[in-house]
């Protein structure tokens, strides 16, 4: 699922291509893409785009609103990309690709299409009038590269979870997804499991520090790489990332194999060594197969390998 950095990269490439650009016409290919009944969709078309934001990881694009008085915000196209839904950006006119194509947006000089992989239906679109109806799809978490340090920890500890899923938490924090809390963690030097009722002040800071320059990394190296060009490869795996997505690879900073705990329909990866000093968390499909067997150690683990 899209994060904050491939939003933001979004954002990035969306604003000079339609902001202030007129809506020719609004395609709609596959009907359960809209999730909203009134306004109608056809409701953009003719309005110039005169923004566009982040609302949790939705991306918004705002449309002039339908009169003079702008103090109520104007027309919201709201899209959730859920896990396999992307933008593209092609010449005027093109078809919306079969099979994967959902939607498009019609410009004079390009076309903004929505596609989803795969054979699952989930990305959403919601058009919605005025700020107040708009302000409904903000899942309230804090906006985490613009808090300080106290309204972090406010928010980290208003109740006790795992790091993980706190990080992941969209009423909690605003953006944070599967991929990047696992880099984030890891360059935290914390534990996923670990609980936040449990954590120091100097934990809370590490966390925060980490969260900072994780996400302003990626976000400035992913618009560094796109460039002027629209981004076509956004995935929640990129090369570079430290324990992400790598399983059994060595962790950048210490060697040791990236570890992985299975858990519901995620998938969290880690490294033992940098993180949980040393120990295997247990992981519920495996360590039942394992029951007695599961190793508690890198070296257990090291030793039953071989
Ligand atoms: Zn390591």
């Amino acid at each position: 699922m899209p994060e904050l950095p491939d939003i933001l990269l979004y954002l990035h490439a969306l604003h000079p291509r339609i902001v202030g650009r007129r809506v020719t016409g609004a395609r709609l290919a596959t009907p359960f893409l809209l999730r909203s009944v009134d306004p109608p969709l056809s409701a953009v078309e003719g309005k110039t785009i005169v923004g566009l934001r982040r609302l949790g990881k939705r991306i918004v694009l705002e449309a002039e609103g339908p009169g003079p008085s702008a103090a109520e915000g104007g027309l919201f196209l709201v899209f959730h990309l859920m896990i396999a839904g992307r933008f593209r950006w092609r010449p005027p006119g093109t078809a919306i690709p079969g099979k994967v194509g959902l939607f498009a947006l019609d410009f004079e000089h390009g076309t903004l299409i929505l596609t989803e992989a795969g054979t699952k239906r989930q990305a959403s679109l919601h058009v919605v009038q005025g700020r107040d109806a708009l302000a409904r799809y903000d899942p309230g978490g804090i906006d985490v590269m613009n808090a300080d340090l106290p309204a972090f920890v406010e928010a980290l500890r208003r109740d006790n979870h795992t790091l993980k899923r706190a990080l992941t938490d969209p009423h909690v924090f605003s953006g944070i997804g599967n991929a990047y809390s696992d880099e984030i963690l890891h360059a935290a030097r914390l534990s996923p499991f670990k609980q936040t009722s449990t954590m120091t002040d100097e934990d809370a800071r590490r966390l925060y520090d980490a969260v900072q320059v994780t996400l302003m990394q990626w976000t400035a190296k992913l618009q560094g790489e796109a460039g002027d060009e629209f981004p076509e490869n956004v995935t929640a795996f990129r090369e570079g990332m430290a324990v992400h997505g790598r399983y059994r690879q060595p962790c950048p900073d210490c060697g040791a194999p990236v570890q992985r705990v299975v858990y519901a329909a995620n998938e969290a990866n880690y490294c033992a060594n940098c993180q949980t000093g040393g120990r295997l968390l247990a992981d519920r499909s495996l360590s039942r197969l394992l029951r007695e067997d599961w190793p508690r150690t890198l070296d257990e683990l090291e030793q039953r390998r071989k």
